[in-house]
């Protein structure tokens, strides 16, 4: 069913909702809230500062605006709730004035700042709230939001989308109708009601999803790869010659590879391993294995800066290979010569970017393909890469340790080695958890190291997408480290609201060292690495998962300098010691896997490298090994050439390129 079959919608929604990835009312229905407000009057009698509250009260004064330029204003005024007066700013609503007159009743939703009696307010409504409200938040974006999303969704309702749980597996759970399960979330009444529907709708994306693993299981079992002859001497000679002595895990992560490459069964394999753990080194000698019996291999990069960086050390430790650089800055000229030595087979190694799976480029024999930080690329790029080749071994590097047994479920198709400890000799980054009130010291930590001549990042507290608040949280930051810092260094922003030049731009300042203080909201980009910078300090870091933490701080300790991270929190104290202990991001995502285990329906935002639409991994991690079972007995036991499952089998058809 087409969007424009919808009444109401016109072209620019259509192409709003396609930057979404909704092409369909089917992708439209399906386009899942991420997380509910619950809308009731907060208790400001038991409410903490930094808290978000919801207040209903009477406008007290004449609202004052202030323009700091052509788009972006600050609006404040009073309210009174009946037993207190609040002060009311708002970033961006200066067109609400001419509605907000004294006595005009109002809903204020925003954060609380108990010392000031004041409330940053991401929202201001009128009239006031009468019973709990349920409001669904989309992932929305700068041209629709969250409430507009909803609204064309409901329009969708006389449609209807296809259940993928067999019915047996319904009656089993008692689950409550698919399509009726989608009208909940979209629109729920009650809690109870809710939690029903979301059960429903986890239980079948994580089914779906596994699947589809069980599937490419089951397709991988039978399907042969290359088959090699290799002498594992020869390879060991070559590490030998390496400038630095492979760690124990990076060898046997050698061996792994080594040993699916000389089977006659297709390698897929995933490289799990924190944060300089060495996987880079691992994929060049795997490389340099699938050349020794004479294929062609491409190693792909999420970013132009890790291309390179790979290119430039793989020219260096394996000098007797060809190797090429192939990205999107190539040269016409240059690219053009690559392309004829990947297709004349002159060329060992290709290293690039997305460039590397264009239509243009192809393989004399492309016999081993890698895909380092693989969760940065779609199902798709990577399909398109693999199918360059006839059966090519595939490797996978990720970034993000996950514990083993959340990694064989997860990866259930794949065979892990895992890179627990990284080379040895490399400092740790030092940790302290500093509450609010212990600013001054996080102040005087912070010019220690500006007069080292070292560089900062500071991290503004992590606000939910689409809203303004996450601006004011970094201009009010900007203002407290102005007021610190003006006099001794230069301070920058980065946001996600900034066009991408002002971003790069920011950036390529703080890499030259014009920039001493880099505040940001958006999670630094994989791959920026400024050697320089010794200290990231992370605002209400409660807000963040311990492993987002790691990677964060895995951004300083780049070098041999000490380096530090600061984490600044006055609430879930317990579970950020964590990171204040150990420096070992398996640990960490282990703890952070156990200690958000439990269902928890609101608030936490999904992250990682699994992008479900409604199910959680961490939460519904238990559910998920429930699909992983049921799919499995599923899978072997219906023969796919039933009708009834007809969408089932498109699904599993298509499985080849869905890795
Ligand atoms: P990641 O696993 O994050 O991709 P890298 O492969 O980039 O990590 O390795 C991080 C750094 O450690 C690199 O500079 C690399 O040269 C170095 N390195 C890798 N293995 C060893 C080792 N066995 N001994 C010493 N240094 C190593
Ligand atoms: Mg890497």
């Amino acid at each position: 069913m087409e969007l424009n079959e919808i009444k109401g919608i016109g072209i620019n929604t259509i192409g709003y909702l396609n930057d979404l990835g909704i092409f369909d009312v089917a992708g439209l229905l399906t386009y899942y809230p991420f997380r509910y407000d619950v809308m009731e009057p907060s208790d400001m009698s038991k409410v903490t500062d930094g808290d978000r509250v919801i207040v209903c009260g009477i406008c007290e004064s004449i609202p004052n605006v202030y323009y700091f330029s052509k788009n972006m204003n600050k609006m404040s005024f009073r309210l009174n709730s009946g037993d207190k007066l609040y002060n009311i700013t708002i970033f961006n609503r200066a067109f609400l004035k001419k509605n907000i007159n004294v006595g005009v009743r109002l809903t204020v939703i925003g954060k609380y700042d108990l010392k000031h009696q004041n409330i940053v307010a991401s929202d201001v409504r009128f009239g006031f709230i009468s019973k709990t409200e349920i409001v669904p938040i989309y992932h929305a974006s700068f041209n629709i939001n969250s409430k507009r999303i909803n609204k064309i969704v409901l329009k969708a309702f006389d449609y209807s989308v296809l259940d993928y749980v067999p019915d047996y597996l319904n009656e089993k759970y008692k689950f409550i109708d698919k399509n009726k399960a989608v009208r909940i979330v979209h629109n729920p009444v009650n809690l109870d009601e809710l939690k029903q529907a979301l059960a429903k709708l986890k239980y079948e994306e994580l089914f779906v999803y596994m699947l589809r693993i069980n599937a490419l299981k089951k397709s991988n079992e039978i399907l042969c790869g290359l088959e090699r002859k290799i002498d594992y001497d020869v390879v060991i000679d070559r590490m030998k010659s390496l400038p630095f002595e492979l760690t124990g895990d990076q060898k046997q992560s050698i061996l792994d590879i080594y040993n699916d490459l000389t089977s006659s069964k297709r390698m897929n394999r995933l490289l799990q391993g924190d944060v300089g753990s060495g996987k880079t080194i691992v994929s060049f000698v795997a490389l340099f294995i699938n050349h020794l019996s004479g294929y062609q291999g491409a190693l792909m990069a999420p970013t132009e800066i890790l291309a390179q960086q790979h290119f430039e050390n793989f020219l260096n430790l394996f000098p007797e290979l060809k190797v090429s650089l192939l990205t999107g800055k190539t040269k016409a000229k240059e690219r053009k010569i690559i392309l004829n030595g990947l297709i004349d087979g002159s060329i060992d190694v290709v290293i690039g970017t997305h460039a590397l799976i264009s239509d243009s480029v192809s393989f004399y024999n492309l016999g081993l393909v890698i895909t380092d930080e693989q969760h940065r690329f779609g199902v798709n790029q990577r399909a398109n890469l693999k199918n360059k080749g006839f059966m090519p071994d595939i490797l996978y590097m990720s970034a993000t340790p996950i514990p083993r047994t959340y990694a064989l479920t997860l990866y259930g198709d794949m065979d892990i080695s895992f890179i627990k400890n990284g080379p040895k000799g490399r400092k740790d980054v030092k940790t302290y958890l500093k509450s609010n009130k212990e600013i001054k010291d996080v102040l005087y930590m912070m010019l220690k190291e500006i007069k080292l001549k070292h560089q900062i990042y500071v991290i503004a507290p992590l606000v939910e997408d689409s809203d303004s608040i996450d601006m004011e949280n970094v201009y009010e930051l900007e203002t407290k480290m102005k007021k610190a810092f003006g006099k001794v260094c230069n301070i920058g922003i980065l946001h996600g609201k900034m066009k991408s030049k002002e971003k790069e731009m920011a950036m390529d300042r703080f890499k030259r060292n014009e920039i001493q203080i880099l505040i940001c909201t958006t999670v630094i980009e994989v791959g920026v690495d400024v050697a320089n910078a010794t200290m990231v300090v992370i605002f209400d870091s409660y807000r963040f998962g311990l492993s987002a933490l790691h990677q964060l701080r895995g951004r300083v300790g780049r070098n041999n300098l000490d380096s530090y991270c600061i984490l600044i929190s006055d609430k879930e104290t317990k579970r950020l010691d964590i990171l204040t202990h150990s420096n070992d991001g398996f640990k960490i995502s282990e703890e952070d896997f156990k200690l958000r285990g439990s269902g928890d329906l609101f608030g936490y935002r999904q992250s990682g490298e699994m992008n479900f639409k409604i199910a959680n991994v961490k939460t519904d991690f238990d559910l998920l090994v429930k699909t992983k079972d049921d799919s499995y007995h599923f899978i072997n036991s219906v023969d796919y050439n039933l009708p009834k499952y007809s969408h089932i089998k498109k699904l599993t058809l298509k499985s080849d390129n869905l890795d």
